[in-house]
């Protein structure tokens, strides 16, 4: 039976990954979870899967916790998060948003476990730091996103396997069709509506401008120890290609399967073995393929990706949390679609470069955010 701790268990990931513990409930057992706000669902989970540790970081919404088991144990407040990264654990799952991630993902690297990476922000902002100090630890990274799954799979699950490029596929996000002059009028609940996955709001915005394509080149940069010019993107609007690998004799090795998060959630919870899903199997007599290259202009949140990545340092870091900032300001109605792009850039054009440590990128992370929040102050972009 395989212990698991779980980051951001009330999330998109999170619930996913607790469904497929109700699927297998004699290989898993849930150690401990954790949440930022939604303190309800939180109660529900500790009573239903009486974890050892719980934790909630926003200590204001303690109260709405109610008949805590008497083997759990619950922290609140800010570190409560870390206090889930439980050494009894056989896998931790981060499964949490944002940069808050990096933190329990360096100490679950210092503790060398074995880990379901979900949260792709801590690698884009971390990965040197986090990359040294799994080696250093022997700590594995699992991926959990779902095109640098199907890479690991491709590669036959070693991450350091040759290959002359990696393709990753994008769906293109909601927006994919709209005329580019109309973007500027879309709202949050249009951009939130993916034609093709389920998923937190956040990432589903950082679909539609295609910020999160350009996060993802990052973190296979880092989790497959490859430079930016072997990793190409081409647009599948389909997601039936999760992404693939060519290899020296120009063979290409693809993993495909239904558009769901449950596969690859599923195959790093119970990695080596590929157990039963809930997924539909692919139907190829109703399937047509089309690739496309990125648009550019349609795009700009992906050029200014790949353009951190290329300027590397604390910049990457810069992007992630200004693009955080940003897209909230975007769901909260505070500003335009269009803008996302013009506060992420402004942010990692003002951000001094820093060498990579993680004082620096706490310093990054703030300073990314205030640059975003000073901007909107000034109304600089409308
Ligand atoms: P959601 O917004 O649905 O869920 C985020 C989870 O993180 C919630 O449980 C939230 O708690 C928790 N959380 C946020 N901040 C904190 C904090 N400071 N302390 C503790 N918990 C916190 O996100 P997703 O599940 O969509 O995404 C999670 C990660 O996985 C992201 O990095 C995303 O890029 C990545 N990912 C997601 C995919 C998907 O299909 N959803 C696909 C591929 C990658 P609360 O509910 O209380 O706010
Ligand atoms: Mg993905």
């Amino acid at each position: 039976m395989k212990k698991i701790a779980l980051l951001g268990s009330t999330g998109s990931i999170g619930k996913q990954v607790l469904n497929i513990v109700d699927r297998y409930p004699q290989d898993f057992k849930v150690v401990s979870i954790c949440c930022n706000k939604n303190a309800k669902l939180l109660s529900e989970q500790i009573n239903k899967y009486k974890p050892m540790v719980a934790g909630l970081t926003t200590s204001e919404y303690a109260p709405q916790i109610i008949s805590l088991p008497s083997q759990t144990t619950l922290y609140t407040g800010e570190k409560a998060m870390l206090h889930c990264v439980l050494q009894e654990a056989d896998i931790i799952v981060i499964a949490v948003v944002g940069f808050c991630g990096l933190e329990p993902l360096i100490q679950a690297c210092k503790m060398g476990k074995t880990i379901a990476l979900a949260n792709k922000e801590s690698l884009i902002s971390g990965g040197e730091i986090v990359m040294t100090l799994a080696k250093e630890h022997g700590a594995t990274i699992i991926p959990v996103d779902s095109e640098h799954s199907a890479i690991w799979q491709c590669l036959h699950f070693d991450k350091t396997a040759p290959f002359k490029k990696i393709i990753l596929t994008a769906s293109g996000g909601a927006l994919r069709s709209t005329p580019i002059e109309e973007l500027e009028k879309v709202t949050p609940k249009i951009a939130l509506a993916h034609p093709n996955w389920n998923m937190g709001d956040k990432i589903t915005i950082d679909c539609a401008t295609m910020m999160n394509k350009g996060l993802e080149v990052i973190e296979a940069m880092w989790l497959f120890n490859c430079p930016l010019d072997k990793i190409h993107v081409v647009i599948h609007p389909q997601s039936i290609i999760h992404s693939m690998v060519e290899y020296q004799d120009n063979s290409v090795i693809a993993q495909l399967g239904t558009p769901t998060m449950e596969l690859p959630i599923q195959l790093a919870l119970t990695y080596p073995e590929r157990k039963p899903t809930a997924s539909t199997p692919l139907d190829f007599y109703n399937l047509s393929l089309d690739f496309k290259k990125v648009d550019l202009k349609r795009y700009p949140c992906f050029e200014l990706a790949l353009k951190s990545a290329k300027t590397g340092h604390n910049i990457p870091c810069a992007l992630s949390s200004a693009n955080e900032e940003a897209v909230n300001l975007f769901l909260q109605g505070k500003i335009k679609y269009t803008r996302i792009a013009d506060y992420v850039s402004y942010a990692i054009n003002n951000v001094e470069i820093l060498p990579v440590t993680y004082e620096n990128l706490v310093k990054t992370n703030f300073l990314a955010r205030e640059l975003v929040l000073s901007a909107y102050k000034e109304k600089k972009f409308d």
